[in-house]
């Protein structure tokens, strides 16, 4: 069996999850995981929408890193965050990585500032395509925002908002943007971040594309070497998911798989 790097997860730290922490990490060990990053969401300006974003901290890493001393040998566990928006709360995002000294950090764009999730938008409402083509060009400048963020490894989701675009009957060119995605790669390479190929849209019916392959082909072209793969799971069955989908992808562009991430504890 194919020993997998599984860098992204949720479990019952994250607002949008129930998942056991064990249960987790135990699926991933029946699927032949060998590393799993533990990566449950922290959006730091949620707050400025309503959502009450609240995290024991403390409770959470001592669960994390208890289960990576009694799997010890059979998988690493990572002691992980995704990390929403941090450049806009720039202090309070560093303190909280201090303070918890994650051994992995993913770095998402959720939402525009004072807008929510791009989950919660409703685009069958916006009749005017450029409406939905000017949110596209803010999440961008917002995902170039966030690979000067010093202490993230790994940008997610770099298409985030296409899917719920989509599932509203709306389309969106994605080729139109590749000059600004070329502008992003080349910030995160000189970064030295990584982007991030998430299965979950895969599971979700968007199976990767020639779009797909063109934009981590820039990537590839703007000096990137390696992606990180994570499926977004939020419940235990969806760890690992769809992951042959990922390599081959990563191949096909020319890029490594991002499996060596470094432990602390
Ligand atoms: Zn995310
Ligand atoms: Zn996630």
């Amino acid at each position: 069996m194919c020993l997998k790097t599984d860098l992204h997860c949720h479990t019952e730290f994250s607002y949008d999850s129930s998942a056991n922490p064990e249960d987790v990490v135990r699926a991933a060990l029946e699927k032949g995981v060998a590393v799993l990053a533990i990566t449950d969401h922290y959006d730091v300006d949620y707050a400025d929408c309503g959502m009450k974003m609240e995290m024991d901290f403390a409770l959470r890493k001592k669960t994390i890193l208890s289960l990576k001393e009694k799997y010890r040998g059979k998988i690493k566990v990572i002691f992980g965050i995704e990390l929403g928006q941090p450049y806009n709360y720039p202090e309070i995002s560093q303190k909280i990585v201090s303070e918890n000294g994650f051994e992995f950090v993913i770095g998402s764009v959720h939402s525009l500032k004072g807008v929510p999730d791009f989950y919660y938008l409703d685009y069958s409402k916006m009749d005017d395509q450029g409406m939905i083509e000017n949110l596209y060009e803010r999440y961008l400048r917002d995902l170039y925002k966030l690979t000067g963020v010093p202490y993230i490894d790994t940008i997610a989701h770099i298409t985030y908002p296409v899917r719920y675009i989509r599932d509203s009957g709306k389309e969106l060119d994605i080729e139109k943007y590749f000059p600004e995605y070329r502008r992003i790669f080349e910030s995160a390479v000189a970064n030295d971040k990584m982007i991030e190929i998430n299965t979950s849209e895969i599971r979700k019916g968007v199976n990767f594309g020639a779009a797909e392959k063109q934009l981590f082909s820039l990537y590839r072209e703007a000096g990137g070497r390696y992606v990180t793969v994570g499926a977004d799971a939020h419940n235990a069955v969806h760890v690992a998911c769809d992951f042959e989908e990922a390599e081959k992808l990563a191949q096909c562009c020319g890029l490594e798989i991002f499996r060596d991430v470094k432990e602390k504890y």
